[in-house]
């Protein structure tokens, strides 16, 4: 069944840049070295590891535990020897903590049973067990979200995967939408939220299609940037908009990603932790854009070297061309919420020099948050942050990109308004 989307007129169209992988079918990435299993790139504190240098560990076998209220486990993504506990670079010239395992090839798995008790609280200790973390980006536990602070009655699973380039969501949904279908029926359990709704942008007909086959309702958006905004998506959804300072729980929903219901799905019928999932890897700069099923861990060197990485290559991104972190080199790895890799050519970017603001106020009107990035920028290069915040609205800004990709004159404003949020927080 197909629902009506409610208008979304902000925002920008942006140029897909998917076909070269958009048609492509989940390959997996054979595992050939050392992996480096990240232990902080979740939003919380990082995980403890539990195992020490030396140990024999089984793939799926928790590494590392959650530490605090807001933490995930972290496992083993395949069965090797602990090599070093320490730490392994960023791709953004730092450093996380991270457990290096030697894979053995004997691939000797530790999963849990499948689960026999589907009662609220159980699937919540699953999926906190399994380690399971938002995987559209931001790395949110999922079993923190899965206990909001106000009755929830709807959720959305978000297939929206509004950025360029990226079809890693896209991959999985017409690959493995019956698994997707049960995992977000065991988050809406979780929950006890009575309804579910699909949510996906016009731009993906087969995955839209292969839902229709689900007993749950599809939503077919407009593909418009940045749909797949939490905030965006529960308007065109259920017209309900969440307050300036509230949560969707506060009016009745939770979003999850599409690959975070896959994965919900493997842990509470397979026993399977988070320790493995779809990265996209384009550009002009690779001979063979691919979707890959990659270990948690594997380094991006690998995945360059298969998808055969050129020296075309000008710059390299985590993520998709909007909200995505710039990489130093191929030092990265992939983690919970790799979507992508992009290897861009010379022709895919462009460096342009700012020049003084003209007032035309397009960034003010492709602003999703109605808000005024031009204020923002003005009075965060004066260094008067609480202006920022009051005159430009900086801290409902949902860091979208949108009014930095319209500005004719190429002014910073995203950046201007992450440095004021950064400082308004420093502040606080
Ligand atoms: S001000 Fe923030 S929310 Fe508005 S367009 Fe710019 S980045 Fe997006
Ligand atoms: S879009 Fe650029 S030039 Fe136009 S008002 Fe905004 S900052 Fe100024």
């Amino acid at each position: 069944m197909k629902l009506k989307a409610a208008p979304f007129f902000r925002g920008v169209r942006l140029a897909g840049h998917k076909s070269r992988t958009a048609n492509l079918p989940i390959e997996p990435l054979p595992v050939t070295g050392e992996i480096h299993i990240p232990l902080s790139r979740h939003i919380g504190a990082p995980a403890q590891a539990i195992v020490k240098t030396g140990d024999t560990v089984k793939k799926g076998q928790c590494i590392a535990r959650a530490v605090g209220a807001v933490s995930a486990n972290v496992h083993a993504s395949v069965a090797g020897t602990v090599t070093s506990i320490g730490t392994c670079p960023d791709g953004r010239g730092g450093t996380i903590p991270c457990v290096t395992v030697a894979p053995n090839g004997v691939q000797e798995t530790a999963y849990l049973s499948p689960l026999s008790d589907l009662s609220s609280e159980a699937i919540i200790e699953r999926i906190k067990e399994c380690g399971i973390v938002g995987m559209g980006g931001a790395g949110f536990p999922t079993h923190v979200k899965l206990r909001p602070s106000a009755p929830v009655d709807t959720l959305i699973l978000n297939g929206a995967e509004c950025e360029s380039y990226l079809t890693c969501d896209d991959a999985l949904m017409r690959a493995r939408s019956k698994e997707i279908v049960y995992g977000a029926k065991y988050i809406a359990a979780a929950l006890g939220a009575k309804q579910i709704l699909i949510a996906i942008e016009k731009n993906k007909p087969e995955a839209i299609v292969a839902f229709e086959k689900s007993d749950l309702p599809v939503i077919p958006l407009k593909k418009q940037y940045p749909m797949g905004a939490e905030k965006q998506l529960i308007y065109c959804c259920t017209r309900r908009r969440v307050p300036l300072g509230k949560l969707p729980a506060d009016v009745g929903v939770i979003v999850q990603n599409v690959a975070t219901a896959f994965a919900v799905y493997e842990a509470v019928e397979l026993g399977k932790p988070l320790i493995d999932r779809v990265v996209t890897v384009t550009g002009e700069g690779v001979e063979q854009p691919k979707n890959l099923l990659c270990q948690i861990g594997t380094p991006l060197s690998v995945l360059a070297e298969i998808c055969g990485a050129t020296e075309n290559t000008v710059k390299l991104v985590e993520g998709g061309p909007m909200t995505g972190a710039a990489l130093t080199g191929t030092s990265a790895v992939v983690t919970k919420t790799t979507g992508g890799f992009l290897f861009l050519s010379g022709k895919e970017t462009a460096v342009y020099e700012p020049t003084p603001c003209i007032n035309c106020g397009k960034c003010a009107s492709v602003c999703p948050m109605k808000l005024l990035p031009m204020q923002t920028e003005f009075y965060t290069d004066a260094k008067e942050y609480d202006n920022a915040a009051k005159y430009g609205g900086v801290l409902a800004c949902i860091e979208c990109g949108a009014c930095s990709y319209v500005c004719p004159a190429h002014r910073p404003l995203a950046q201007a308004i992450k440095t004021a949020k950064s400082e308004l927080r420093r502040k606080a």
